[in-house]
């Protein structure tokens, strides 16, 4: 049987950067793909935004790695020519009601640690988006938009420049830790030519499949497994230039953001995500959400014409936590969580895991030292 240092399972942005990061302090790295290209699932799938990190619970894994991943992020862009804007966004209260909505999200962000929101007048507002219905506002400076299959091909890049290796159309079929992992994991890998290897440490980074890659591993209690749940998002475009200058947000509801703005590095807008709860992982595309997204988007923009939305494309959030239940925090289980030396599983890696995937990097190889 081969044997290996480090096997990380997934190469979503995720699982590629805590490669790029593993590989960089000198650790021996194959990252284990199901499938036959990189980054298909979530990382290709979401609204490319750089958050600042505005809505998430203080003390939050989610606050903790999104405001330092953004500006290792900025940072890191900047140095390795990954194509970016810091394009800043505004977000919006479209009537009185929705104002202490907005107030709510400044304290919040400022507890984050974002220091540099502002509230707008309506005159600043009108200015600076004419074309948004609303009463009060304020603009996050610091929020942007980011080419994320760039970013996972510069994350690889690196990570093979330091030796790892990324092995496609191998997915983790199951497995077993061998004496709580002191005498390592054997992972059963499938595709073309299956293979059996043992490593010393795993990175279960495998988005919407981690808990069931999880199940499959024999000795990992499945008391310390959480349930997966998905929830769908659509994404329309809109056919016309653009009317913005700068991402919009409404007031968000209790577990997503609302239907808004996001505008991509070639100026097209897109409005999404929605929200719906779904059983299985399915990216096929419902057009019976056209008028929802009509009244949705109207709230704010008033001038969205008939015939300018066309469908996109969807995204699905990897949920550990199902409806009616508070909205999870990012979920690391390592040696504290489930008494298996050198096995870190991420699970419940949602919004805002690409602006923070640096910060979670980093996290993750420090909690494997920790042992
Ligand atoms: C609708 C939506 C919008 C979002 N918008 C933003 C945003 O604007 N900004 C932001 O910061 N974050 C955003 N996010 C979150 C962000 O996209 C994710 O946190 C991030 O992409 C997760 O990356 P990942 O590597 O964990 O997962 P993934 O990209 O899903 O990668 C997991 C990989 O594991 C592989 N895999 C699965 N099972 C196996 C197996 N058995 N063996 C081997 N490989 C396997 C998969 O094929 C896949 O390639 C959004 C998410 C959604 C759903």
């Amino acid at each position: 049987m081969e044997t290996i240092d480090c096997a990380v399972i997934g190469a979503g942005v995720v699982g590629l950067a805590i490669a790029r990061n593993l590989a960089i302090s000198g650790r021996e790295v194959v990252i284990l793909e199901a499938e036959d290209a990189f980054g298909t699932h979530t990382s290709a799938r979401n609204s490319e935004v750089i958050h600042a990190g505005i809505y998430y619970a203080s003390g939050s894994l989610k606050a903790r790695l999104c405001v330092p991943g953004r500006k290792a992020l900025y940072q890191y862009c900047a140095e390795h020519d990954v194509n970016h804007r810091r394009i800043g966004k505004v977000i919006v209260a479209c009537d009185d009601s929705e104002v202490a909505g907005l107030k709510k999200y400044k304290a919040q962000a400022e507890a984050n640690g974002v220091d540099d929101l502002r509230m707008l007048t309506p005159a600043e507002l009108a200015e600076m988006e004419p074309a948004v219905r609303c009463v009060a506002g304020f603009l996050s400076p610091s929020t942007g938009i980011i080419d994320s299959h760039g970013l996972m091909l510069s994350y690889l890049g690196e990570a093979e420049d330091h030796g790892a290796m990324l092995a496609l159309s191998s997915p983790v079929l199951g497995g077993r830790v061998l004496s709580n992992g002191s005498d390592g994991i054997v992972l059963d890998v499938g595709g073309a030519e299956p293979m059996t290897v043992k490593c010393r440490t795993v990175v279960i980074s495998a988005g919407l499949k981690a808990p069931d890659v999880a199940r499959g591993i024999q000795g990992i209690p499945a008391a310390t497994i959480p349930p997966t749940y998905y929830a769908i998002g659509h994404y329309y475009t809109l056919t016309t230039k653009s009317p913005f200058n700068r991402l919009i947000y409404p007031v968000a509801r209790p577990d997503w953001l609302g239907v808004h703005v996001t505008i991509d590095l070639g100026g097209r807008v897109k409005f999404g995500p929605d929200f719906e709860w779904i059983d299985r992982v399915d990216y096929q595309f419902d057009e019976r959400r056209e008028a929802s997204f009509y009244k949705a988007i109207r709230h704010y923009f008033p001038g969205l014409q008939d015939g300018t939305l066309q469908p996109g494309y969807t995204g699905i959030r990897p949920r550990i936590t199902g409806p009616g239940e508070p909205v999870q925090d990012f979920t690391f289980h390592g040696e504290s969580e489930h008494g298996i030396k050198g096995l870190i599983a991420l699970y419940g890696i949602e919004s805002p895991g690409l602006t923070s995937s640096l910060a979670i990097a980093d996290y993750v190889a420090e909690r494997l030292d920790q042992g």
